[in-house]
């Protein structure tokens, strides 16, 4: 099950790895801050049945 997943921050381009989970409806939202920037991303989450996230990332503000 893949529950680790790299996101590039879009306000300062740096890497970030976040762990997701799965639950129940497969659909998770979350803001999240840059570690390096601060700056709030937002993380949209789907999971299939096979376990395999769908993830995407936009600037929260
Ligand atoms: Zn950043």
């Amino acid at each position: 099950m893949e529950t680790e997943f790299e996101i590039q921050c879009p306000y300062c381009g740096e890497m970030i790895w976040l762990e997701f989970y799965p639950q129940d409806g497969g659909h998770q939202e979350m803001i999240i801050d840059c570690e390096i920037c601060c700056n709030p991303i937002m993380t949209s989450i789907r999971f299939d049945h096979e376990g395999h996230g769908d993830l995407i990332i936009d600037r929260a503000q």
